[in-house]
């Protein structure tokens, strides 16, 4: 290994110290950089194997120094790959990507680096060890047994086959779904037909037509179309919250509920064998079902915990929903439907109800967000929140975009504590859709000298336009407000072990709670109003229209609600309750939960599991209740400010503090339920959430 040879000299990329120089990194640099480093990365790897040392020093500590070149190498890769994206960047990315993922699987899988975890946990350093360096080696310990490390023989062997199987399994729904979404589309050639249709439905359908017609055929326009419509979502989803002819919205609703359940795109075989492969998985891995297994490594305990959640706020919300789907009715029967309301017109309706309650745009409230207010309001509520203060951090930092900006961080006492750049704004044509928050570089102790966390914040906002600041919906404020609470997880954490600093090492169904925390603050009025000043007119949003941001937050949430827990509770059963031998198939299953939670009797040709892939081809299997669960959290930790009385400074100030000790600086290094009761000083509960949904009566 050297560093002389020309294509190492020089590449950005293999500086392990200071902050990524983005101005400087080009796709060239890539594969010399990683290759570089996987190298070096396997030296140390075969050293450690072969002379393990079972101690924290020995083992943990050039364990966790092997992640620091790839930090600097790989994860600005990862970084530009989203936010700066070409083809030369992902040729490159795809050209190391598997020796990458290869090494890591390798790394985990390590049977001697298991064996000397164990060693640690079972001797007598163990009890010298501290809570964080404890989850440290749990989490890996646990980490290694579920991907088999420490299965023999036949066992070993079948259970490769299943990862295996299970992987095009995976694939294969996903597959089947695209091609049955693409599959379905109904062309609209009528004006008249596209009465009451928003504008952008169609460009949409308009552009949609255009890309597969053929040259003879007429150039499709927005104004006069033909539009063609097709079951992607926005496409689907907004005919049906709009198209006013039943028998067309009955037509789509039928092909959308029915995707990928015939022929030779039938996921329904594909499920029943998932579901079996997972459970004999499980098995093997010495769990009762597949659910197990996924909560052995979440903040749930087990599946009754779930369940229970489930039932408190089925219970609450059942009621609601049912006044959901009657206000609904009223709506249909008085504007003039006589057929009974089925599941085709509860969009459709619910949009005509919206508008109705509340008539006002998004557009009417950009005007008032300001970029450079909002964050003006949003820093100075961290700073009196968890007093710290943030402030531009110079101009010379390199940076992959001129409109990206960065912020450093500083403690009370002026010390410095983390930065971050907030890359803001919509960039179609480099840049990934929606919005995240990723570590740029961990806080670590390198050579004992403190290297503080970096993080990203990416958002998708609107641009500004001219000389006009940009503005933003209500919708990017919020968003923006969720990023920052991720990025306050990793930014104000006090953990050494990088393993479980910041946002590492929390658990799956636990990691939404700061940044949902933080959404909590949009609805609060002297929050959102002190951060809106009209560009033009320099007023303050009006009383009125922060009414009705607050209303709409709760409507038709039974409804909502109730949907969300099918989905939720559905998947656990399917992971716990389904038995492939007992004819306890898994549309059986989804329609008594059916049956249970929809606020309508099921659809009869409803095969909604045939395109949940959020669980049969995405990681959220036995998990998909994450959601609400962390919902559940970040409402009763916002609700603890709530009863302190959210304009008493003095309490918001003491609960901040807690907030920051317990939930943002610990962050992975403790089990969140523990770190959950630090704070609120009793388990969580679901009363807040209820009350934020408008579920409870008054
Ligand atoms: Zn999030």
């Amino acid at each position: 290994m050297t560093t002389n040879r020309p294509d190492l000299k020089d590449n950005p990329l293999l500086v392990t110290t200071g902050i990524p120089d983005f101005e400087k990194i080009k796709a060239h640099h890539v594969a010399p950089a990683l290759n570089s480093v996987l190298a070096k990365a396997e030296e140390v790897l075969q050293k450690i194997e072969k002379d393990i040392v079972p101690s924290w020093n020995g083992l943990l500590k050039p364990l966790e120094e092997i992640g620091i070149p790839f930090e600097y190498a790989w994860g600005p890769i990862t970084h530009l790959l989203g936010v700066k994206n070409s083809d030369a960047f992902r040729e490159a990315h795809q050209a190391v990507l598997n020796k990458i993922v290869s090494f890591f699987l390798r790394f985990n899988q390590s049977l001697s680096i298991y064996q000397g975890l164990k060693n640690i946990k079972e001797g007598n350093e163990w009890q010298t060890l501290n809570t964080a360096q404890k989850r440290v080696i749990e989490i890996k310990l646990k980490e290694a047994k579920h991907s088999g490390v420490e299965l023999k023989g036949e066992d070993k062997n079948r259970f490769n086959e299943i990862k295996q199987e299970l992987s095009q399994l995976a694939t294969d729904f996903s597959n089947h779904l695209l091609d049955a979404t693409k599959a379905f589309s109904l062309t609209v050639r009528h004006i008249e037909d596209t009465a009451g249709w928003p504008e952008n439905l169609k460009q949409l359908a308009a552009q949609s037509y255009n890309q597969i017609k053929t040259e003879t055929e007429e150039i499709a326009t927005a104004e006069n179309g033909p539009w063609r419509i097709t079951l992607d979502f926005p496409s689907f989803g907004t005919f049906i919250q709009h198209h006013r002819q039943r028998e067309d919205r009955q037509k789509i609703y039928h092909a959308f509920m029915t995707r990928a359940s015939e022929a030779e795109l039938d996921n329904r075989p594909l499920i029943d064998r998932i579901l079996k492969l997972r459970l004999e998985m499980a098995k093997i891995l010495g769990f009762d079902n597949y659910a197990d297994l996924s909560l052995d490594s979440k903040m749930a305990p087990d599946t009754a915990s779930i369940e229970k959640m489930s039932e408190e706020l089925k219970q609450a919300a059942q009621p609601f929903a049912k006044k959901d789907l009657e206000d609904l009715k009223k709506l249909a029967i008085d504007s003039g439907q006589t057929d009974p309301l089925k599941h085709w017109d509860m969009a459709f309706w619910g949009e005509r109800l919206r508008e109705q309650r509340f008539d006002y745009t998004d557009e009417q409230l950009r005007p008032y967000f300001q970029l450079p207010k909002v964050l003006d309001g949003l820093f100075s509520l961290a700073e009196r929140l968890f007093s710290i203060v943030i402030e531009p951090g110079g101009s010379s930092i390199p940076k992959w975009h001129p409109d990206v900006q960065y912020f450093k961080v500083l403690d009370s006492k002026q010390t410095p504590i983390a930065s971050f750049y907030l890359d803001p704004y919509s960039r179609p044509e480099e840049k990934s859709g929606g919005a995240w928050m990723d570590e740029c570089l961990n806080r670590r102790w390198i050579k004992g000298s403190l290297r503080l966390p970096i993080i990203y914040l990416c958002c998708n906002g609107t641009p500004p336009i001219g000389d006009r600041p940009s503005l933003m919906s209500f919708r990017e404020v919020e968003t923006l407000f969720h990023e920052f609470g991720h990025g306050l997880q990793g930014m104000l954490t006090r953990v050494d072990y990088s393993d479980v600093a910041g946002i590492n090492g929390v658990e799956w169904d636990a990691v939404e709670l700061p940044s949902q925390f933080m959404e909590n603050w949009c609805y609060h009025k002297k929050t959102l109003l002190g951060m809106t000043e009209h560009f033009e007119t320099g007023e303050q949003l009006p009383t009125d229209l922060f009414n009705k941001i607050l209303e709409s937050r709760t409507f038709q949430s039974g409804l909502m609600m109730m949907r969300q827990l099918l989905f939720g509770i559905t998947d656990i059963k399917l992971h716990n309750a389904h038995d492939p031998n007992k004819h306890m198939d898994a549309f059986k299953i989804y329609r008594q939960m059916t049956a249970e939670y929809s606020a309508l009797p099921p659809y009869e040709h409803d095969y909604f599991l045939c395109g949940f892939s959020h669980i049969f081809a995405g990681g959220y299997a036995a998990g998909y209740y994450s959601y609400k669960w962390a919902e559940v959290l970040s409402a009763d930790a916002f609700a603890a400010f709530e009863e302190g009385g959210l304009e008493n400074d003095s309490s918001n100030y003491q609960l901040g503090q807690r907030f920051k000790e317990t939930i943002l600086s610990k962050g992975g290094s403790e089990h969140p339920m523990e770190i959950f009761k630090q704070f609120r000083g009793r388990e969580p509960s679901t009363a807040a959430l209820l009350r934020h949904s408008g579920l409870l009566n008054k």
